[in-house]
């Protein structure tokens, strides 16, 4: 039986040194759901990533991911990137389950694929707005020297 690890959300990935790099599709995806452009999205919460071959997110002073908020909480939950929402079952590394506490749990292959494509999360729903919600409001570059 496959074995699908479910998150613990103890966030452990979020603040470990690192980057999430970002598909054009999570670029997309996350500017959509943050209301801004495309463009907006790219100045105000990216960095060229160690490659230098395209991007990834910005960190916070003390290395942690910069959409992870004081409360633990992810503020692009529902639309993370893949980097993100494949970790650990589509991609790990040797020893992860020392620094991770996903569970393991034995499932069946159509449950496998049912999880792995589920929505991040199923309760937070694509049409909440973080501008309205986060803690540290996030808006356009162009608005937050005002
Ligand atoms: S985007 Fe969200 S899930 Fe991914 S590292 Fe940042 S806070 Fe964590
Ligand atoms: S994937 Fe692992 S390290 Fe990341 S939040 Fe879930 S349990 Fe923690």
């Amino acid at each position: 039986m496959p074995i699908f690890w479910e998150c613990d959300r103890c966030t452990a990935c979020c603040r470990w040194p690192g980057q999430v790099r970002l598909t054009d599709a999570d670029v997309t995806r996350i500017a959509a759901y943050l209301q801004l452009t495309e463009a907006e999205f790219i100045q105000g919460h990216t960095r060229i990533n160690a490659q230098r071959n395209g991007l990834a997110l910005l960190d916070q002073a003390d290395g942690a991911c910069g959409f992870l908020d004081s409360g633990g909480n992810c503020r692009i939950q529902p639309v993370k990137p893949h980097q993100c929402s494949d970790f650990p079952n589509r991609w790990n590394f040797p020893g992860f389950e020392k620094v991770c506490r996903a569970k393991p749990v034995e499932v069946s292959a159509e449950e496998w694929e049912r999880r792995i494509n589920a929505p991040p999360n199923p309760f937070a729903p694509l049409d909440a707005n973080p501008l309205l919600t986060a803690d540290k409001p996030l808006l356009p570059p162009s608005e937050k020297n005002r």
